[in-house]
């Protein structure tokens, strides 16, 4: 018997661990629900939706094949006893994720267990080196990964029949599902919406990326909008990878393919940290930055994180946010300055909650992100953010503003770039340029600290990337 275990790989093309583990009549596949890893760092319900749209595509395909897709509700221990009771002799088969603490520490010891048996089968996932870290050889090792074959489709089996096994069927677990149904604004997840995105970005929607994925009015549709499906695994990144490559060549926008080229290695660039020092899920990358903020003001967090700065630019993006599970990336920065800088919150404590908003939740790239942009990974220089230019800068008119706090309608663009709404709109949480003078002027001071280039120097060995040097 071969159980094959799906996480963050909900599809059906190009998965090693569905390829190899049904490519014998003996196979069970098994999706494995764990309610408290949804309940860990950053994760939430419009991300269960989108895995659940992704495993529904998953379960009709499999379907097609006369392979049943089966729901085990437990953590990872559970399911060690559950395969022992029943399938002693199995060979489990799964890939690779780096994910958050509370996955890799349930994982690393269900997976200890099964390599000691030998009774293991482990695939890699994205371009991640898991054994044998070399920074100075990542990027060959990336470009080798992406350039693999894709996988051909799975083998149909003969009609399978479990007896007595106490396993959900995907379809009964669906049908309990009633709450993620209520959510119908975020992105919609699978297979079929992943290849959809794919090719009218690199046919049409593509037409102008480098420049319109800074504002949030033209990024929604100018950007490629895979990040949820290369997420939840309902694309493969290497079939995003080889698209792209063989598109290129007869594009009319070359140069916005190559800008999204970039971004495909970021994505494995910033997992690898994770994946490399897990610490990070908590710690700052420059362990001297972490005595920079205190323990944090919870009614500060919670005016940021709903959209309640006063600020109009910074707020609009909040709702968008907040309606839609997505925001391009300018804006997510902006809004991780803000809460960093201006608000000097640590961000310990805001990125779980901002994490929680986004769809495309990646755990590598979100941490490493939030702290770059809160200037604690010592080896990126700090940005600073003013919500005031960004406002005049992506939303000249205030019209997209407008749209999202309609109740700002009847101001001047001028006083909602400003933020001087007398008295009509919320207060202003901080003098924008007083807060972002005093925040520059500590984190520089940190800097010029004489230990502070010694330690960073070690972050860059670890986790810089080799190209920029
Ligand atoms: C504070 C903060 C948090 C973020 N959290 C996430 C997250 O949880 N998940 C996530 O996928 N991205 C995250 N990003 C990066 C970026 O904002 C999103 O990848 C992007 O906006 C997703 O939209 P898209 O797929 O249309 O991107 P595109 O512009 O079309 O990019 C294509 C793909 O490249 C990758 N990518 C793009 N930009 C980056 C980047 N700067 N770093 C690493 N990979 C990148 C993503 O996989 C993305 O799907 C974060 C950025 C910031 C500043």
């Amino acid at each position: 018997m071969n159980i094959i275990l799906l996480h963050r790989d909900l599809r059906v093309n190009d998965n090693p661990a569905l390829f190899h583990g049904t490519s014998s009549d003996n196979a069970l596949v098994v999706y494995v629900y764990d309610k408290s890893y949804w309940q860990g760092n950053g994760k939430s319900d419009i991300q269960f939706k989108f895995a659940m749209d992704c495993l529904s595509e998953v379960s009709d395909r499999l379907r097609k094949k006369n392979i049943p897709l089966h729901i085990f509700e437990g953590n990872y221990e559970n399911l060690k006893i559950w395969i022992e009771m029943n399938f002693s002799e199995s060979t489990v088969f799964m890939n690779h994720f780096t994910d958050i603490g509370y996955y890799k520490k349930s994982t690393d010891k269900f997976k200890r267990f099964y390599a000691d048996l030998k009774r293991l089968k482990i695939y890699e996932n994205f371009g991640i080196q898991t054994k044998n870290f070399n920074r100075d050889a990542w990027s060959s090792d990336w470009q080798q990964i992406m350039t693999k074959p894709i996988l051909s489709e799975i083998e149909t089996s003969s009609p399978m029949v479990f007896k007595n096994i106490e396993l959900n069927t995907f379809e009964n677990f669906f049908s309990k599902l009633t709450l993620i149904k209520q959510i119908t604004e975020s992105q919609v997840g699978g297979e079929t919406r992943a290849f959809e995105l794919l090719n009218t970005f690199l046919k049409e929607r593509a037409n102008g990326y480098a420049l319109k994925m800074s504002s949030p009015v033209e990024a929604e549709f100018a950007c490629s909008r895979l990040s949820a499906h290369i997420a939840f695994g309902s694309i493969s990144l290497r079939t995003v990878y080889q698209s792209l490559i063989e598109a290129i060549p007869n594009s009319f926008f070359k140069k916005d393919l190559y800008s999204f080229k970039k971004r495909l290695h970021w994505h494995c660039h910033f997992i690898q940290k994770l994946e490399t020092e897990p610490e990070l899920e908590f710690s700052s990358m420059h362990p001297m930055c972490d005595r920079l903020r205190s323990e944090g003001d919870n009614e500060i967090i919670e005016k940021w994180i709903k959209g309640e700065t006063g600020f109009p630019f910074l707020d609009a993006c909040m709702q968008f946010l907040k309606k839609k599970g997505w925001i391009n990336f300018r804006m997510r920065a902006m809004i991780m300055s803000f809460a960093s800088y201006n608000l000097w919150q640590p961000w310990q404590k805001t990125s779980p909650l901002l994490a929680q908003l986004f769809v495309d939740y990646e755990p590598g790239i979100h941490i490493c992100q939030v702290q770059m942009q809160s200037g604690v990974t010592g080896i990126n220089l700090p940005r600073i953010y003013s919500v005031n230019k960004q406002s005049r800068d992506q939303d000249p008119e205030a019209s997209w503003i407008k749209s999202q706090i309609p109740q700002l309608n009847n101001f001047s663009a001028n006083s909602i770039h400003n933020a001087e709404l007398a008295e009509t709109y919320k207060e202003i949480i901080c003098d924008p340029k007083a807060s972002a003078k005093k925040a520059r002027e500590t984190v520089w001071s940190m800097r010029a600290d004489k230990n502070f280039k010694r330690i960073a120097r070690e972050v860059y060995l670890k986790h810089g990337s080799r190209l920029r040097r």
